[in-house]
């Protein structure tokens, strides 16, 4: 059998760990997790020599002592292993004799489990292809029945992506499991950084961290925020996300986690008080809930449900709002509950305006409006202080490209793959299509896969160019005197040869 060894660091200890080149992703984990001594739901990542977080997959490339990896516990539960110390437990031979005992009982019930979630994933795929099927037998009858173009769209009804009961039910349990954990001083750190990579994390993870932002932003102390209520706001607000490509959790959580930065690196908590900060960070949090994979003006042409509610204008942010005002109504999930009426009713227009704010068709009014009030901004204007919300939840929300390329890339085809099924959806229904969301006509993909070909090689040129004219001084400093015209030939060759490449 092929194998490959992987060296790792964990608590400063070596290791080394030899795997078959086919190891399930699962049974990698659960050695990395048996190696670092983790539990069940402490969540461990792995970090690369240049001390970049790494996915622990079966693709981890083959290494050598040299080059370790350093895998560590990020979010472990501390309390239970100090209450066991203090307790004089010992409480990892007690766990590996419980790991023991359930493997005793999986290797029992190893067949029937297996085979009822095959069963289940079966059923859900019959479900998707039923409903695909009933879209198109609808558009038969539709043909035959409709009184012309003006009726209203039996989309009106159609239901969004909703995630499953198990999906959403999976996630709750891990994440209460999870919640208690101690996050570690460096994650806290690299989560106020716009590097932050929110692909190594998973769903029941991000809510760990949206909690750590409301924790390290003294929101739970200041606004007498219940653990629990947190807790159950960020379950709601998970649950009330659907499976589209792009406007999902995911991508409220980069948003969010791009405001928490900026107001991290802008040093705004010495310049605004508390709640506007709480606005911002909530806005943000809620900004697309309940989005449907379909834009402001697919609803208008399709006359959806939306639409009507909200008279054609801004339905989806008017949406998004609505539905968090909805959360934020239930009692045990109110996070601000503790608030006297006077800050609720001004973090609920705070949190109005920037939702509001997030709808393009309203960029041009904001910016220039920011733009008036720029050389006179006075951090006690209420209506500067309301622009400069509006515009941080803007430019967060669109903030994907300033993240490291390998962030930013996976964004970009997700958002492609929304555009593409409403082009699809709008076609299907006989809808005007919006021309960047047409498939068959790539109007912007190709020239921005281009553009990003050309600076992806211009950043490879320009590193090879900066080597190249290292080496150069070296030699030089051995053969010629500094700023001779060898050197400066040398140098204008490199320079071309960097432009060449880029151009290619
Ligand atoms: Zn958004």
């Amino acid at each position: 059998m092929a194998t490959k060894i992987i060296y790792f660091t964990v608590n400063g200890r070596p290791e080394r760990a030899e795997l078959p080149l086919d190891c399930p992703a699962q049974d990698l984990k659960d050695l990395f997790r048996s190696a670092a001594e983790a539990r069940p739901h402490d969540i461990l990542k792995l970090y690369n020599p240049k001390g970049n977080l790494i996915n622990i997959s079966p693709r981890l490339e083959p290494n050598n002592p040299s080059s370790c990896y350093k895998l560590e516990v990020v979010a472990a539960d501390c309390t239970s292993v100090e209450l066991a110390v203090a307790l004089g437990l010992d409480l990892s031979t007690m766990e590996k004799r419980l790991q023991g005992l359930e493997k005793k009982i999986l290797a029992q019930a190893v067949e029937t489990p297996a085979v009822v979630y095959e069963m289940k994933k079966q059923v859900d795929l019959f479900r998707e292809k039923l409903e695909s099927v009933e879209h198109l037998s609808w558009l038969g009858l539709f043909k035959e029945l409709s009184d012309g173009p003006h009726k209203t769209s039996p989309f009106y009804h159609k239901r969004p992506l909703r995630k499953t009961c198990d999906e959403v039910k999976h996630v709750r349990d891990k994440f209460l499991q999870m919640s208690s954990l101690e996050v570690s001083e460096a994650v806290r750190q690299y989560l106020k950084t716009p590097s932050f990579d929110n692909w190594q994390w998973e769903d029941a993870e991000i809510m760990v961290l949206l909690q750590v932002m409301y924790t390290d932003l003294d929101f739970i102390a200041t606004f007498n925020i219940e653990p629990e209520v947190l807790q159950h706001f960020l379950f709601e607000v998970y649950r009330r996300y659907n499976n589209i490509p792009f406007h999902n959790f995911k991508h409220c959580f980069c948003v969010t986690q791009m405001m928490y930065g900026l107001i991290w690196m802008t040093d705004l908590k010495s310049k605004i008080d508390s709640i506007d900060l709480l606005t911002m960070l909530t806005s943000a949090v809620c900004h697309d809930l309940d989005h449907t994979g379909y834009n402001n003006a697919y609803q208008i042409n399709a006359r959806t449900e939306l639409a009507l509610r909200y008279n054609d204008i801004s339905p989806l942010e008017n949406h998004h709002s609505a539905v968090a005002f909805e959360i934020l109504e239930k009692r045990e999930s109110n996070i601000f509950r503790n608030l006297t009426i006077e800050q609720y009713k001004r973090i609920r227009e705070g949190i109005i305006k920037c939702i509001l704010a997030t709808d393009m068709t309203k960029h041009n009014e904001i910016l220039s409006k920011f733009k008036t009030i720029l050389p006179v901004f006075d951090f006690k204007n209420k209506d500067h202080k309301d622009v400069l919300m509006m515009i941080l939840i803007k430019v967060s929300d669109i903030s994907n490209e300033a993240r490291p390329m390998e962030v930013a890339e996976p964004w970009l085809d997700c958002l492609l793959q929304e555009f593409y099924n409403q082009g699809d959806m709008e076609k299907l229904e006989g809808l005007p299509v919006t021309p960047f969301m047409d498939r068959d006509k790539q109007h912007i993909v190709d020239p921005v896969r281009k553009a990003l070909d050309y600076y992806t090689e211009m950043e490879k040129a320009l590193e090879r160019d900066k080597r190249n004219r290292a080496q150069e001084k070296a030699t030089k400093s051995k053969e010629s005197p500094p700023g001779s015209q060898a050197a400066s030939d040398a140098q204008t060759a490199s320079v071309q040869e960097c432009s060449k490449t880029a151009a290619q």
